[in-house]
């Protein structure tokens, strides 16, 4: 997960803000965003947030993971 450069645009279908957060595309599974592209997917600032909300749960259950 990293910044973007400007003038990158929101890789979500029909959405063409500039993107704020590049992530990998395994890591939108789960979430319901639809995103064209390959490995590398760009989210605008709302569509990062939405992503981040349906993330939730996975991303608690690598901690637990992680924690063994
Ligand atoms: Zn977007």
């Amino acid at each position: 997960m990293g910044k973007v450069a400007k003038g990158v645009s929101c890789s979500v279908t029909g959405c063409d803000q500039s993107a704020v957060r590049s992530l990998s595309k395994a890591q939108l599974s789960g979430s319901d965003l639809k995103v064209s592209g390959d490995r590398r997917v760009y989210l605008c600032h709302e569509h990062y947030k939405q992503w981040k909300k349906t993330n939730k749960k996975s991303d608690d259950m690598e901690r637990i993971r992680w924690k063994g």
